[in-house]
């Protein structure tokens, strides 16, 4: 943890003290010598005073040019989120996408000829951000480990908690407001606000990464719920470049604006399942006339800033198509469920189904609490139907 301007502050300060003193030194020296003491001392604190500005401009100036530069690669992985951030030779693994992409962050990794891990950071702990995680946990050392103060009850949880142990790890759960330094940069937590929203993807880490004047939001799953709360705690999110939340799901006009982005970019899959990005998040990017990087359409996507500037290395895709739903046909977008399985709500329906797993929970089942809140649908009805179309019966909780 760390805060610069406070040590800086603190060294002019003592600086200052010097200065004075000496001043004083010299009014008693001119005054014992018989001179005019008033004169000489007004001159000489006029100097002294003239002499402050030069030196913490000097220190400034200093400052600016310690952030060199940090590179940010919001990576490929599919429908899932993974960025390296690299700064004066400190790396910085935010989540590191799905199974499927695990084995290619690693190599990316192996690629840069990274030999250590400054922060592994995991936002929550969904598999499309968790599982490359745990790839990078066993290929290489980390010296500090992220992650939110949650645990949870699925398969991928238990192979992270058995990677974290057999390499004797110990995860940090900062709070909201603490600061890291990253290389020549640094990073500041600004959520979760608050725990325990039965939506764990409310529950994310997420950081505004800082280097110089150039500011980059990576906010992991968050959605309208956490965005109110971080907006509620009035943390400063204003940045150039904004990693679009839930892989371009919900976003409110209100953060986006207080965001303030220059540039977005959106990390999801080529014709996932979920819709993502949403109509509305795209509609509302494209209305406020923001470059836009999405990794489905152009891949890899690699940033540079120099603490002032910020250069990307291709041009951004300007494509403002939304995804289309895959698991309902591409239905519309309002609604995160297919509107003809989600035609109840939590208190009325039959039964709650995961529109992922394509599995039928009774709505007491255990397994329903672990279930992220995009892959639900409340319905009430006819179960033969939903067995026709495709859906079986959860094993625990036979409906
Ligand atoms: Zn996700
Ligand atoms: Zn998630």
């Amino acid at each position: 943890m760390f805060c610069k301007t406070e040590k800086k502050g603190q060294k002019n300060m003592i600086k200052r003290k010097w200065k004075h003193l000496l001043v004083y030194m010299l009014i008693l020296l001119f005054s014992l010598t018989g001179c005019n003491a008033m004169d000489i001392s007004s001159t000489e604190a006029d100097a002294a005073q003239q002499n402050e500005e030069p030196i913490q401009t000097q220190e400034e100036a200093q400052a600016d040019s310690a952030h060199a530069s940090l590179t940010v690669h919001y990576l490929d992985v599919g429908q899932g989120n993974a960025i390296l951030a690299e700064s004066e030779g400190h790396y910085m693994l935010i989540d590191g996408g799905a199974r499927e992409s695990s084995s290619f962050v690693v190599r990316y990794l192996k690629e840069q000829k990274i030999e250590k891990l400054d922060y592994i950071l995991i936002s929550h702990f969904d598999e499309d951000h968790l599982a490359g995680a745990i790839g990078a946990l066993y290929n290489f050392p980390v010296d500090t480990l992220i992650t939110p103060d949650y645990e949870t009850d699925s398969a991928i949880y238990r192979s992270y908690e058995k990677a974290v142990k057999e390499k004797s790890y110990e995860a940090l759960h900062p709070k909201v407001g603490e600061q890291f330094a990253f290389g020549a940069a640094k990073f500041r937590i600004i959520s979760p606000v608050s725990y325990g929203h039965e939506d764990e993807n409310q529950d994310s880490v997420g950081i505004i990464l800082e280097n110089g004047k150039n500011r980059f939001f990576i906010g992991g799953d968050i959605g309208l719920e956490s965005e109110k709360e971080i907006l509620d705690a009035g943390t400063e999110i204003k940045a150039d470049v904004m990693l679009m939340n839930h892989h371009g799901s919900h976003v409110s006009r209100r953060f986006f604006e207080q965001v303030s982005p220059s540039y977005c970019v959106i990390s999801c899959g080529a014709d996932n399942s979920y819709g993502h990005p949403r109509q509305d998040t795209v509609s509302l990017i494209k209305e406020e006339q923001v470059p836009l990087f999405r990794t489905d359409k152009q891949g890899t996507i690699i940033l540079h800033s120099d603490g002032n500037s910020i250069s990307f290395e291709q041009e951004p895709c300007n494509d403002y198509t939304p995804g289309q739903r895959g698991a309902s046909g591409g239905q519309e977008e309002s609604g995160e469920n297919p509107d003809i399985l989600n035609n109840s709500d939590a208190q009325n329906c039959d039964y709650i189904l995961n529109i992922h797993t394509k599995k039928i929970h009774r709505p007491d089942c255990t397994s329903v609490k672990n279930m992220n809140e995009e892959n639900r649908a409340y319905y009430k009805g006819d179960i033969q139907m939903l067995r026709e179309s495709g859906y079986t019966d959860c094993g625990s909780c036979k409906p």
